[in-house]
């Protein structure tokens, strides 16, 4: 089996923010060119064999305070006004267009399953806009179709910080994902207003409380596009075994996140991390969800991840780990794309 026949679908990265934030007059080019830093860019997704994915919007707070290597317990982020978060949402959809308009066929931005499908027979990189953390959306949702329009397929009611439709989990080691309030009645009716839109919801950064409000107003598969297992690693960013069994029962999907503090049993943001701890969780997971409802979600651009993948290149490594844990070739085709696109015909209709 040669790990690189494997097209893999990523649940989340952040590289929109950090081109978006980049000092550079030619940012959409800087992305199609390569830029060498981070984690992807156009030619390094190509080298990796990353075929599409959620690309997320996050609307950072104006001092983002990031846990520092040895910091596993970092201040609660602070609220962000509705106003700036919308204003940097624009932003990135700008650049996400200018990403498309200049790609000239290279990049599809996907609205169905059919177009993701398309793109990745085109070899084209297949791009779902979501939105990490609803802050600029109006607590009537009057903007939500607005944003539909542009685009928007996946959204996460909250990031780690509070806001108007419910809070998210600090980030916390050792901790139970129990971290604080649920859904507000302005995040159940955006709940049902993404069901009714068919945008997925995103369950990653929502507390547990939270977690079972939504389980209790949506129709749609649960999904949480980059968590990892508690029961290995007991960061209050990861999914109970609980969460793991709903998730299964609901046909929804678990993106493994390649963040190492949020794989390690130690909780330490350590590059030293190895493939085999990335395993233990795919297999817990695979245990608790059944194996057609996990894939990838890297983190990539969001977090610190282990060096033997090092950025998007490196995802062959990953899938030889897979390959070397006997987990199959039907196996791995499901981890690396098909779940994905089951979960999104799922959730999107046909
Ligand atoms: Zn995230």
């Amino acid at each position: 089996m040669n790990s690189n026949n494997f097209p893999i679908i990523d649940g989340h990265n952040d590289t929109l923010l950090r081109f978006f934030e980049k000092e550079s007059a030619q940012k959409a080019k800087d992305f199609l060119e390569g830029d060498g830093l981070g984690h992807l860019d156009l030619p390094r997704i190509r080298a990796g064999g990353m075929v599409g994915g959620f690309f997320a919007i996050f609307s950072p707070n104006s001092h983002e305070i990031l846990p520092d290597d040895d910091d596993r317990n970092p201040p609660y982020a602070g609220a962000l006004s509705q106003k700036s978060a919308e204003q940097s949402l624009q932003g990135m959809l700008d650049l996400r267009d200018a990403i498309v308009t200049e790609a000239k066929g290279e990049v599809a931005l996907c609205h169905t399953v059919t177009e993701f499908s398309n793109a990745m027979a085109a070899g084209e990189l297949a791009w779902i806009t979501h939105i990490e953390g609803a802050e600029a959306i109006k607590p009537d949702l009057s903007n939500l179709e607005h944003y539909y329009a542009r685009g928007l397929r996946s959204l996460g009611p909250v990031w780690s910080r509070p806001n108007v439709f419910g809070a998210g989990v600090p980030f916390r080691f050792p901790s139970s994902p129990d971290t604080g309030r649920g859904l507000t009645p302005e995040g159940e009716a955006l709940v049902k207003e993404c069901n009714r839109l068919r945008i997925m919801v995103d369950l990653s950064h929502i507390t547990e409380r939270g977690f079972w409000d939504v389980v209790r107003v949506t129709n749609a598969p649960l999904v949480a596009t980059h968590s990892n297992a508690h029961a290995i690693s007991a960061h209050s960013r990861n999914l109970t075994d609980e969460q793991l069994r709903a998730i299964g029962e609901t046909g929804g999907m678990v993106g493994l996140n390649y963040a190492t503090g949020f794989l390690r049993p130690d909780g330490q943001w350590s590059p030293g991390t190895g493939a085999d701890v990335l395993i233990r969780h795919l297999e817990h997971m695979i245990a608790l969800c059944g194996e057609d409802c996990v894939g990838l979600g890297s983190d990539f651009d969001g977090a610190r991840i282990p060096s033997f993948i090092k950025d998007a290149s490196g995802l062959p490594a990953l899938v030889a780990a897979m390959v070397e844990a006997e987990f199959g070739e039907e196996l791995i085709t499901k981890i690396t794309h098909r779940n994905w696109l089951r979960v999104l015909e799922k959730t999107w209709g046909s």
